[in-house]
């Protein structure tokens, strides 16, 4: 049984207060809180067996090893990759982005084109038109309508036998729209096209299933589902990372060096080059086991129940307006109050203890879309609360006196 209650006393997080109320805390779509399992771990591994991996013949880092790889197993498990060698541990979501970009900068040429979102993090458009800087390739963008939804009879005719590569993120961190995916890899594969997905914002709500979407590579950060920051994983088939040249060069990525020739590790060390976050790797496990045990199926249940309940409650504010109306989304509420700057909202709502983020959203081109600055983003996680949706809004009405 889905019990928020007994969930929020596994966030010490959630009992602080911030300019003496107690913290709400709805900006979990740029990072998610840690409960006390993965704070646990954490400790754990620096108070007993911090040590570097895959090169001692002692104990400690034999054990250190033995835990880096048993999350890696339950990272390979919980998205379902057919081999645990085809989960790259990664800084990150970005760093899984320019992992895959840097790697196609050598199989890309003039006249190939690579298809993105217009629902793009910077972080997944940057890195293409740097590669398409570099290799002549040409960037196109699949459009989206005034919901936030993409529009995918554009995506068909887009589509062609020069498409090689097609990005597109599994949830828009900025409005929450969830894209169809399945449709866009299908459609993809039929032109011989590959696709990464940015899953950094689905992870904290779903489970993807890798073999089920047949996708060539997907990305996710552990701080937005629970883990610590800095550590994230890349999946990749395996004929991809074969085919792909390592990113780094380094220690732990080789099989032999000499000043002649270099020859790489096997899979996934190829893409591991130097020391690791290993805490972090090792703490992202215990997050995804954490997120399993409540279950996702639960998770999404609840947050959606949020999700409706606080965006019929912000409606009845006059003057609000929600961007991002999809009817495929998640707990992400981007919204703005008329006349108002989104800034000034949340300014204000922190000084009533409640935390949410304001601005672009590292999504400019959708601001652009909108013709506005930025929004007030409320996104909420399944250990948020109704009474914090009410605060929220009667927090939003207070505001908007004082600034109107
Ligand atoms: C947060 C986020 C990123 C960037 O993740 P990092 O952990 O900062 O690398 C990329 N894409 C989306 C959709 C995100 O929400």
């Amino acid at each position: 049984m889905f019990n928020v209650d007994k969930i929020r006393q596994d966030f010490p997080i959630l009992q602080r207060q911030v300019n003496g109320k107690p913290l709400i805390y709805l900006d979990n779509a740029a990072t998610s809180q840690t409960p006390q399992q993965v704070i646990d771990v954490i400790v754990d591994y620096y108070s007993h067996y911090n040590s570097n991996i895959h090169r001692g013949v002692h104990t400690l880092s034999q054990e250190a090893t033995d835990k880096y790889e048993a999350a890696r197993n339950t990272i390979q498990k919980h998205f379902n990759a057919k081999h645990a060698y085809e989960i790259i541990l990664t800084a990150g979501t970005t760093h899984g982005i320019n992992l895959i970009a840097s790697g196609f900068s050598s199989l890309l040429k003039k006249d190939d084109e690579i298809l993105v979102s217009a629902l793009e993090h910077h972080s997944n458009i940057v890195p293409w038109q740097m590669l398409c800087e570099k290799t002549g390739a040409t960037l196109k963008v699949i459009p989206m309508n005034m919901d936030g939804e993409l529009v995918m009879s554009v995506y068909d005719k887009l589509l062609s036998k020069n498409t090689k590569l097609v990005f597109v993120n599994h949830i828009s961190n900025a409005l929450g729209t969830i894209n169809p995916i399945e449709e866009i890899i299908s459609k993809a594969h039929e032109v011989g096209a590959a696709v990464l997905v940015d899953g950094a914002q689905a992870c904290p709500h779903l489970k993807p299933d890798m073999q089920a979407l047949d996708v060539d590579f997907y990305v996710a950060s552990a701080h937005k589902m629970c883990g610590p920051t800095g550590v994230g994983m890349l999946y990749g088939k395996e004929a991809w990372l074969k085919k792909l040249p390592p990113y780094q060069g380094g220690g732990e990525m080789i099989a032999e060096v000499s000043f002649e020739k270099t020859t790489y590790a096997d899979l996934p060390h190829k893409f591991e080059a130097g020391t690791p976050n290993i805490c972090g790797g090792i703490a992202f496990g215990a997050a995804v086991d954490y997120m399993n045990a409540i279950g996702f199926e639960a998770i999404a249940k609840y947050e959606h129940e949020l999700l409706d309940y606080a965006t019929a409650e912000l409606l009845k504010i006059e003057g609000l307006k929600i961007f991002g109306t999809a009817k495929e989304k998640t707990s992400v509420i981007s919204f703005n109050l008329e006349g108002i700057h989104p800034y000034d909202v949340g300014t204000l709502l922190d000084k009533m203890g409640i935390a949410v983020r304001t601005g672009h959203h590292c999504a400019q081109p959708i601001m652009n879309f909108f013709n506005i600055p930025g929004t007030v983003r409320a996104s909420f996680a399944f250990y948020n609360t109704k009474a914090e949706v009410d605060t929220l809004v009667s927090g939003v009405k207070k505001a908007k006196m004082m600034l109107s």
